[in-house]
């Protein structure tokens, strides 16, 4: 609704003689999405949730005409004993630390002058003008970044691989191809942010020795990719896409390749294919993309929120991006926190933050005072952590040890009244769909699990298919040849692991 509030503003700002002093200032997601739609009015940074129609016309009349703060209005946390809190200072903003959501809720996305006045293109200006290729290398590989698309590989080494790899031509390659139920982490920064995008993959360019890149985007985000276009549009327009950028010989120019709503596409080689125009399925590796990517030649390819945090880590330093988060996991992360959870929406949070943290005092607890029982990261490909493991600090390395992992950054949350079996099957149902075909353990051994869970929440199962499951489960991560087939069991496994009571009880009721 939010499109339609805007014309009301502005119709409300002209019949009160206001347009010369209010303005209007589309943005990307705040990222509570729970409370939107969200109007943030300054200086005073009133935080109105749930803004509607009718709303407009108060808002107007008394804060933009008045100055008085409509406090019935307010998000419910934005106002205490009378006094008036920013949005930074609500519970689901506290705790947050934004770097590559930076920009996410503060400026126009569609407007260059707005990111440059945010120190936009700064990074890409000190790289070209102050640093070799191999010191914002260095720089990358110092901050202890890693890529934020669910495999957690050290971005500078990966940069690194694709500088030393021999070649007359490089690409540099950004993966928005998210496909996780439940993630939405890459499109926010795409609709909130694109510039920060095309800033930090033309400094991957520089330094890498690339002239050409491809943001593969997937074509059911299509306002992130309209306005990912006009972000393009626009740097070119600026002169910092094209020849000699910043006035050096550097050249770079971005495309952006659609993609067609295939899971298996966000798998750095099937997206690799997809982008040269053949069918989406995974390569075997080696070679690795960065020796032998797009057209057989070294390529770079991170995900959006992975290069996110680039242009801040030139700007700021390596120490300073390392400094935040644990030993081996620096920096921030996006999650898309939904499910059963009072504050659903995006946030940023230091590695490190425990789940209680985040399901607690960010998510705002469970609904209606039920209890807590479950959250599953990293979507398809990960699993469930349960009640006993709140306390964990989130990293790449704790969640695998729990039996999940990081994934892109998607996090469900279930209750007590969720069957975990149930879950399971929902994700498995997603994955089978989701096979390519290429390869048998996941293209048949995906469908056999399937059957067999729904022999057991059908309550038709015996005891020993469960046995059976699991053994399948393993020997499909063993393997199947990509990452999609080698993750696909892990909802299974996580649940058998710690509600294997639940799978039993849907075996027994049947007898
Ligand atoms: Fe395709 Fe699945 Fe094999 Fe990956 S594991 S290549 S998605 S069939």
């Amino acid at each position: 609704g939010s499109e339609t509030l805007i014309d009301t503003f502005n119709k409300e700002l002209e019949k009160n003689n206001l347009t010369n002093e209010v303005k209007i200032v589309k943005t990307g997601c705040f990222g509570l999405c729970e409370a939107g739609p969200i109007v943030i009015v300054y200086p005073e940074g009133a935080f109105y949730s749930h803004v509607k129609i009718e709303d407009v016309k108060r808002i107007t009349e008394e804060h933009l005409l008045k100055g008085r703060i409509v406090k019935d209005l307010l998000f419910k946390e934005a106002i205490e004993e009378d006094k008036v809190r920013s949005i930074n200072e609500v519970d689901f903003y506290k705790k947050q630390k934004r770097v590559a959501l930076r920009n996410c809720g503060v400026i126009n996305p569609e407007d260059i002058k707005e990111y440059i006045a945010f120190d936009g293109y700064k990074a890409l200006g000190k790289v070209l003008t102050e640093m070799t290729r191999e010191e914002v290398i260095d720089t990358i590989k110092k901050s202890g970044l890693r890529g934020r698309g669910g495999g957690g590989f050290p971005t500078g080494l990966k940069w690194e691989f694709t500088y030393k790899a021999q070649g007359d031509q490089k690409y540099v390659a950004c993966n928005a191809d998210e496909g996780d139920p439940g993630a939405f982490m890459d499109r926010s920064v795409l609709e909130g942010d694109p510039h920060a995008l095309v800033e930090a993959m033309a400094i991957a360019a520089y330094a890498v020795g690339a002239n050409q890149g491809y943001v593969y985007v997937r074509a059911e985000y299509p306002i992130a990719v309209h306005r990912l276009q006009i972000a393009i549009d626009q740097a070119r327009e600026y002169g910092l896409l094209g020849k000699n950028i910043f006035d050096t010989d550097f050249e770079f120019d971005l495309e952006i390749r659609l993609g067609a709503g295939a899971f298996v596409c966000g798998e750095e080689t099937a997206l690799l294919n997809s982008i040269e125009g053949k069918r989406g399925m995974p390569r075997p590796r080696p070679p690795f993309p960065a020796v032998k990517g797009l057209w057989q030649k070294p390529t770079l390819l991170n995900n959006v929120e992975t290069y996110a945090n680039v242009p801040q880590i030139i700007l700021n330093g390596a120490e300073w991006f390392a400094s935040m988060g644990t030993e081996k996991s620096k920096g921030t992360k996006v999650f898309a926190l939904g499910g059963k959870i009072n504050n659903t929406g995006l946030l940023e949070i230091p590695m490190g933050t425990t789940l209680r943290e985040v399901i607690y005092e960010i998510g705002g607890g469970i609904p209606n005072g039920k209890k807590f029982k479950a959250v599953q990261t990293g979507g398809p490909s990960g699993g469930c952590i349960t009640a006993d493991y709140l306390d964990t600090p989130i990293d790449y390395d704790n969640l695998i040890a729990l039996g999940s992992m990081m994934g892109s950054g998607g996090m469900i949350v279930m209750d007590e009244d969720n069957c975990m079996v149930d879950v399971a099957r929902f994700f498995l149902d997603f994955t089978v769909d989701e096979s390519c075909g290429k390869c048998p353990p996941c293209r048949i051994g995906t469908k056999r699990m399937l059957e067999i869970l729904d022999k057991i929440t059908s309550g038709k199962g015996e005891p020993e298919d469960i046995d059976k499951l699991e053994r399948l489960a393993q020997s499909i991560k063993a393997s199947a040849l990509c990452g999609l087939g080698q993750t696909a069991p892990n909802p299974v496994l996580s649940t058998l692991k710690y509600f294997r009571d639940e799978y039993e009880a849907h075996v027994n009721e049947k007898r």
